[in-house]
This record gives structure tokens, sequence and C-alpha cells, in this order.
């Protein structure tokens, strides 16, 4: 098993010296780890320090228990704080600095195994080198020694002198030393590199290995006990740390419900509240001779009617409270019940909500009971005044001392005036009371101010105030909704002075008969999202309708701007309507009294109306739009010739079907609104939205021509090229407008251009465009005109106005092929395929060679690299005026 027996190859020694080297990365990494691990834990402590000093900031001077336990779980918290600074020094400063010099061992241990390796090899070579060399030496002696002995032999045979015999004999002699001893030079290396090696491997080697060994197991262990340290200053649940939780749940469960309040109630205790001094004032009646008495109801001429109406009114008012009381008796119950069912009380949750609803409904119904007996004393002070009358006629009112002299000083004022005018006796008293009754409250006085409109946007030739200004004025109502005795009769222009200039302001309506529609807060069934819009200080509100949906059916809804965006819904019926307060017979006069009130709508939301926000210009009124024939389909509803009425003028409706869904209602005007902001020749001109009410409708400038693309099929064939180029040119000045204003288009194409007098074309349907540079979709390809869209918009849902070029591109192609549907013959998936690999359609037949290239500028496969519209529409005048 050891590394001595079995590492002794060189794949081995390879093995470990990779293992060396993927260990020390090991420590190193782990070095980082904890380094960080360090860092995190800091962090945890720095963060659970703010939150103790968050705590420690609450001091209120109270010592129930409840704060004490929250004070004793934050010191916990800061116990908790100190371990875990505590270990992470230790991390720091131990276990760290540990494993640091591990690694640094670990380093060192590996270059000693591979220098040492080294160096026996070396050894081992450099023996066996010195027997190769021996061995040559003793090839080339054996070699000579052969050589002069066949020599000797030759020379004998020969017969030649002595002399030369013997010089070869010396030279054989020579040369059979040399050999010899170069034999036993060669014998002992042999020996001497065999014993070598052989101790090499069965000693020297495998010693290396074992020692190396022990040392890599010397740190294991070393690493081991790193490992256990880290283990032991990360553990979050030694017995140090759960007793600090302990702490903190014994905490926890201390608080006691019943006794939290025991000694907070003995230091702050204080005496019942006694009745104030609500007793009748005797000074009141000094000096008074008549038959008033104190405490006492007086019951007579005067008073009877109003006793006996008094009286039924508290009747009617205790069976309402008695009915109320039933019904929060029952609902009671019922919760009571429904506390009771809850078995466990680990089922906290439940049981405390209907605790609860409990503990609210015997509260109310202690009120309820306690105004109950208000009632019922109250009733009793009159059936007992009006039972001890009987069927008796009441006595007179006052002594009019018809026989005795009258007294003047006494009767001064409004209502002496009425009896000295010679009225005498109980009768004509009585008539004058009834005829004061009959002529009703006294009408509100006229307001101080006028009442200023606003509305956000004044480019129907009225200037308009600034909201600012209208705070003066947050205090007045909507004129249309006041009582026309209160109101001038006016609806003209007048001259108002705002802050230092002088504005020229249309009063709202002010008859009384005027019809909610009529009322100019009064939106129609605009959504949500477009009314919002329109709200923008607190105070700004509007009236508007919405659709149930649930029942379907329409509702009124005042949205108002209060803190943020707040609907309610208008409750009630024709002749009845309300929010939490009174009812009034129209919506006008439910506004005008919320307004001047200055009450909340209700009290949850606190909103108070102050500004009526006034329907813009562009908001026209759907009476004002005569519907004609039908000129299209459009993807929403139908569009259709009309004529608005207001200026007689001819124009293209396109209306929104009520059935599609919410969503789809709002992205319909979502063209409108986009299109509200332009103006330029060369793109249909926008007049308003109508949303009193369904269908909504969005009013645009009749273009005579209809859509390019019916022109083209109809008269392409007629029109000159240069006559083409222009349109052409036209388009690419109203898209240069568009890409100036970062409105990607998304659907140019011939049957979204329309052709106006002189061959004029304008971009039309902005159903699908965009404000922004670049626009990303993230859904499905449903809607998306294929082959009229840029591949990087098809592959990767990305647009931009590069993409409206390329669309552009397609639009010249469809100029001069006359109308005809573009890659004919392809599939939209067919003709997406082959423009992704290169593809791109050949020059019409009538279409320039000039226009061509610029039309292949626009398929540029990379967006940045095709032409902007301004550089189009300069190019395509260049070539219309060299045509
Ligand atoms: P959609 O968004 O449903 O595609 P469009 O705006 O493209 O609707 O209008 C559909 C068709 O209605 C057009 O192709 C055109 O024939 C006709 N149309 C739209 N607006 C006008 C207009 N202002 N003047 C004349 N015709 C128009
Ligand atoms: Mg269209």
């Amino acid at each position: 098993m050891s590394f001595g027996d079995n590492f002794q190859q060189l794949s081995s020694h390879r093995a470990l010296l990779h293992l060396q080297d993927a260990e020390i990365q090991l420590l190193e990494s782990m070095k980082k780890c904890i380094d960080q691990r360090i860092k995190s834990d800091r962090q945890y402590a720095s963060a659970l320090t703010l939150v103790v000093s968050h705590a420690q900031k609450l001091d209120s001077g109270i010592s129930n228990p409840l704060f004490q336990v929250w004070s004793n779980i934050v010191k916990e918290t800061q116990n908790w704080i100190g371990l875990l600074r505590d270990h992470a020094e230790k991390l720091s400063f131990r276990t760290l600095e540990r494993l640091n010099s591990l690694i640094t061992e670990k380093k060192a241990a590996r270059k000693f195994y591979l220098d040492e390796k080294l160096r026996l090899d070396a050894e081992l070579r450099k023996v066996k080198d010195d027997v190769a060399k021996v061995k040559q030496d003793y090839e080339k002696n054996v070699t000579k020694h052969i050589q002069d002995r066949l020599k000797l032999e030759d020379l004998i045979s020969k017969g030649v002198p002595p002399k030369k015999l013997e010089d070869a004999r010396v030279r054989l002699t020579k040369s059979s030393l040399k050999l010899h001893r170069t034999h036993n030079n060669y014998v002992a290396a042999l020996l001497e590199a065999s014993e070598h090696e052989r101790h090499y491997i069965k000693t020297v080697l495998p010693n290396l290995l074992n020692y190396q060994e022990e040392i890599e197991k010397l740190m294991v262990s070393q690493c081991k006990s790193i490992l256990k340290d880290y283990a032991d200053l990360t553990d979050f649940s030694t017995p140090e740390h759960i007793e600090i939780y302990k702490r903190i749940h014994d905490q926890a469960s201390s608080l006691s419900p019943v006794t939290e309040y025991k000694v907070f109630v003995d230091q702050n205790k204080s005496d019942k509240l006694t009745s104030s001094n609500v007793e009748f004032d005797s000074q009141l009646l000094m000096g008074y001779n008549g038959t008033l008495k104190e405490n006492q109801l007086a019951l007579d001429t005067f008073t009877l009617e109003h006793i006996q109406q008094s009286c039924a009114k508290v009747t009617e008012q205790l069976q309402e409270y008695h009915q109320k009381v039933l019904s929060k008796e029952s609902d009671l119950a019922v919760a009571q019940e429904q506390l009771n069912s809850v078995t466990s009380k680990e089922d906290i949750n439940n049981y405390d909500i209907h605790k609860r609803t409990v503990l609210k409904l015997e509260r109310e119904l202690g009120e309820l009971r306690c105004k109950k007996e208000v009632l019922k004393e109250v009733q009793d002070l009159y059936n007992k005044q009006l039972n001890r009358l009987g069927d008796r006629a009441p006595p007179a009112g006052v002594d009019l001392l018809e026989n005795s002299s009258l007294p003047t000083s006494n009767y001064e004022g409004a209502d002496a005036v009425a009896i000295s005018d010679g009225a005498r006796g109980q009768f004509k008293l009585n008539m004058v009371l009834h005829k004061l009754k009959k002529s009703g409250p006294v009408p509100p006085p006229p307001p101080e101010k006028d009442f200023i409109p606003n509305s956000s946007n004044g480019n129907d030739g009225e200037v308009k105030p600034p909201r600012t200004s209208l705070t003066n004025s947050s205090s007045h109502p909507p004129m249309g909704v006041m009582k026309s005795a209160a109101l001038p009769a006016c609806d003209s222009y007048q001259q108002v002075a705002v802050g230092q200039e002088s504005r020229t302001l249309r009063q709202i309506g002010t008859n009384s008969g005027k019809k909610l529609d009529d009322e100019d807060w009064f939106h129609g069934v605009l959504p949500r999202e477009e009314v919002q819009r329109l709200l923008v200080n607190d105070g700004d509100y509007l009236v508007r309708v919405s659709t149930n949906r649930k029942t379907g059916e329409n509702q009124y809804v005042l949205s108002v701007m209060w803190k943020d965006h707040k609907h309610f819904i208008i409750q009630g019926q024709e002749g009845a309507w309300r929010f939490e307060a009174e009812q009034y017979p129209t919506i006008q006069e439910l506004i005008f009294n919320q307004h001047n009130s200055g009450n909340h709508v209700t009290k949850k939301s606190g909103a108070i109306l102050k500004n009526p926000v006034l329907r813009e210009t562009w908001e026209l009124k759907n009476d004002d739009i005569l519907l004609g024939q039908k000129i299209g389909n459009g993807n929403f509803g139908d569009v259709f010739k009309g004529t608005y009425k207001p200026t007689n003028s001819e124009v293209a409706v396109k209306t929104c079907r009520e059935t599609l869904s919410e969503d789809a209602k709002k992205k319909f005007l979502q063209e409108g609104r986009i299109l509200k902001q332009y103006e330029h020749s060369n793109i249909v001109r926008f007049i308003g939205i109508a949303a009193h009410r369904h269908p909504v409708m969005i009013v645009m400038e009749y273009v005579p021509g209809g859509s390019l693309l019916n022109f083209l099929k109809k008269q392409g064939q007629h029109q000159s090229k240069k006559q083409l180029v222009k349109m052409c040119q036209g388009a690419a000045a109203g898209m240069a407008y568009l890409e100036s204003h970062n409105c990607i288009h998304r659907d140019l194409a011939a049957r979204n251009c329309l052709v106006g007098k002189k061959n004029i074309v304008k971009i039309s349907d902005f159903g699908m465009s965009r404000e922004e540079e670049e626009y990303t979709v993230s859904g499905g390809l449903k809607q998306i005109p294929i082959k009229w869209t840029a591949p990087e918009a098809l592959n990767y849902g990305t647009y931009t106005s590069a993409c409206d070029v390329w669309s552009f591109g397609v639009l010249m192609w469809e100029v001069f092929s006359f109308g005809q549907s573009p890659y004919p013959g392809l599939t939209n998936s067919q003709a997406r395929e082959k423009v992704d690999d290169g593809y791109r359609m050949p020059c019409p037949d009538h279409m320039p060679e000039v226009i061509y290239r610029l039309t292949l500028k626009c398929w540029h496969q990379e967006a940045r690299e095709r032409p902007h519209f301004s550089e189009i529409d300069s190019e395509l005048q260049r070539i219309h005026q060299s045509l």
C-alpha cells in the first residue's frame, strides 16, 4: 500500500507530482473561501449591529414586560454579534494562519521530493555511464590484443629477423597488460553498478517515497485539525449559540397578555371620568316671563307639531337601531361560534382572526346598545310630554298680552316685525311660522371668486392657467353643478388675471339643467390608464364610466388623485346618488356638494375634491361625430368616414369594438396617444379621441386617396417613375420625423400609408408603434407582419428605427411592384428562412437601379449599416430631381 512499493515507475512519479500540485491548489482555494467566509461573517455582524442600533433608538420610557422582553432579545442579539465577531477573529488569526503555514510546508515538501528524486536518479545514471565507458575501453583493448597476437604469429611463420620478432612480442605484452587491467576494471564497475541499482530499487527510492508519504500524511492531519477549527468557528449550534436562542425563546414565552399591563395600570391609573356639566343653565331663563321651564319640553301650539315629528323621527331611528342591534347580535353569535370551533390554539392565525372579529363586534354592539338607550331616553321625553297632553289642545306658545299694553322694548328684530305689523292672535302667528317654513332653506351665498376651470392641455386657442394657480380656487366647486340662482348665467370667455398674466378662460357651464355628458369634468369611458395620466395633483378629480367586470354593467366612477390614484364607484341609481354620506338626485349635485363641503369622499381614503380636471381638447364627444360609410377594416374595429360636427369637417374614424377586453381597448387608444403628439404633412393628422361612451373612437383627418396599397394596385401603373419616387420620398420624410421623435412604427407597409391630395403619402396606423429608442418584444410572433419585419426583430425581438428602415425597403418594393405582395410565391416562414440565408428580392421591373441600390441598403443584414431615414429622404430627393 505504501508509496515506496507502488510509486517507483515514472507514471506514478508524475501522478504523485500532480497530486501535490492539486492539493496545493485546493489549500489555496480553501484559504480564499475561509477568507471570504470571515468577511461575510463580519458583514453579518455589522448588519445585525444596525438592527440593534435601530432597536436601541426607541426609548419610550415605558418598562412594561413587552418592552423589557424586546430589550432583552436585542441584548441577546448583541451577544450573538459578539460571538460572531469573536469567531471571525479566531478564524482570521488562528485558522487562516495555520492554513497559510500548511501551504508553505506543502510547497516545500513537494520541492524537496522532486530535488531528491532528481539527485538519486542522476547518481544511478552516472554509475551506469561509468560501466559503459569501461566497456568501450575493454572492447578496444580486446581488439588490440587480438591484432598483436595475430601479427606475432604471422612474423614467426615468415621467419623474420629476431629483432622484429622481439618488437612484436613487446607490443603483445603491452596490449595484454592493458587488456587485463581493463578487464578487472570492467568486472569491478559492473559489480558497483548492479549493487548501486539494487540499493536504489530496494532501499534508497522507497525510503524517499515513504518519507514523502509520511510527510503528506502529517500534513493531512494538520489540515484535518484546521478544518475542525473552521467547523467549530462557523458553527451556529454551539452550546453558546443554543444558549442565546434558548434565552430569546424564554423571553418570548415569558410574555403574558394577562399581566402585561398590571404594573402600567397601577402606575398610571386615574379616577373615572365624571359627567361634564351638561345641565340646563338656569341663567338662560333669567328675566324670562313665559311658559318655558327648566329641563322640560315646552309642548304648546308652537311645538306640538315639531315634538310629534321629532318623536316620530326618534322612534324611527330607535327602530333602526333596534334592527342594527339584532343584526349585530346575530353576527356576534356566528363569530363566537366560529371562535369556539377553532379547536387547537396552535391555529393561532385563525384563532386571532375570529377573536378579533368577536372583540370588534362586541364593541360595536356595546356602542349600538348605548345609542339605542340614548334614543330611548329621548323618545321617552317626547312621549311623556305627549302623553301628558293626551287629547287636549296644546296651550298657546306665547301670551300676546292682547289685553295689556305691549312692552315694545322686549320685541326687536325681524320676528317682531311680523308681529308688530298688525299680526294679532295665535292664528296669525301660526301663519307667519308656516310661511317661514315654506320658503325653504336660505340659498347658499354665491362663491366669492369665480371658479377657474382646469385643463392640462390648452391648445384649442384658449390659454389655460397652470395647475398650481388653481389652488386658489380649490374651495370652489365646478359651477356646472351649482344652482343657477347662485350664479351669473354665462358660458362665454372672460379675462381672468393669473399671476402677472392676463389669460382668457372659458367659464364652464352654468345652467342647472346640464346633462352629465355635457359637464366638462365628465370623461366618459376613457380608460382608467388614460384617466390617471390626467390626474396629477392631490385633489384633481373627474368622473367617468367604467364597466363592472363581474356584472358587465356600466357604472359611474369618481377618479381622484389623493396620494395615488383612487377610484370610487358612485353608489346608487337614477335620482339617488351617493358616496358614503348623503345622497343627491343627480351626480352633478353629488359632486358639487362633495367638492363644496371639503369632506372626505370616504373616510378610509381621506380623499378631498379640489380641482375638477376638464376634458382636454382632444377628448371629443361621441355625439359630435357623425359616422358615414365604412372605409376599412381595423384590427380593433371598423374604420369609417365621418363628419366632425363642430367644424363640419370630413374625418376618418377608427372604432374600437365594445366586446374587446379592457387590455385590447387600452392598446387601441395607445395609437391615439402616440399620434396625438405628432404634426407633419407626411403623417396622418390626429383630431381627437371620443370616449364619452362606447364605441370609443380615434378621429383623424380623412385622407381621400385611401390606403397606398389600394392606390398602387389601382393606379400604380399609370404613375410616372418620378411620381412614384416622390411618394417614397414623402413616406421617408414622415418616417424621418418619427425617427427624430424616437418613435418606432413597427408596421410600416403600403397598407398602412394613406394617399392624400396631390398624391401626398401620409404614414398611418400607429397601432403597433412604440416611443422608445429600442423596444424588445417578449410575446409571440402572432401579430407580426413577417415579410415586412427586419431579421433582428424577428429573431431577437429588438426593434429600432433601423427595423422601420428595413420595412421601408419592402415598402419601396411594393411601390414599384404596384402593390404586389412581397416575396411572391413564398410563405411567411419560407421568406423568413431565405432572408436569414442572405436572399433579397430582385429589383422589380419598374424600379430604377438607383432606387434598388437604396433598397438593398435598407435590407442590410446589420441594422447599424442601414441608412437613417434622414439620409434616405435626402437620397430620394436627389434621385427625384435627377429623373
Ligand atoms: P388597422 O390598425 O386596423 O390596420 P388602419 O389604420 O390601417 O387600421 O386602417 C385600416 C384602413 O382604413 C386603411 O387601410 C385605410 O383604407 C382606411 N383608413 C384608415 N385611416 C384612414 C384615414 N385617415 N383616411 C382615409 N382612410 C383611412
Ligand atoms: Mg393597418
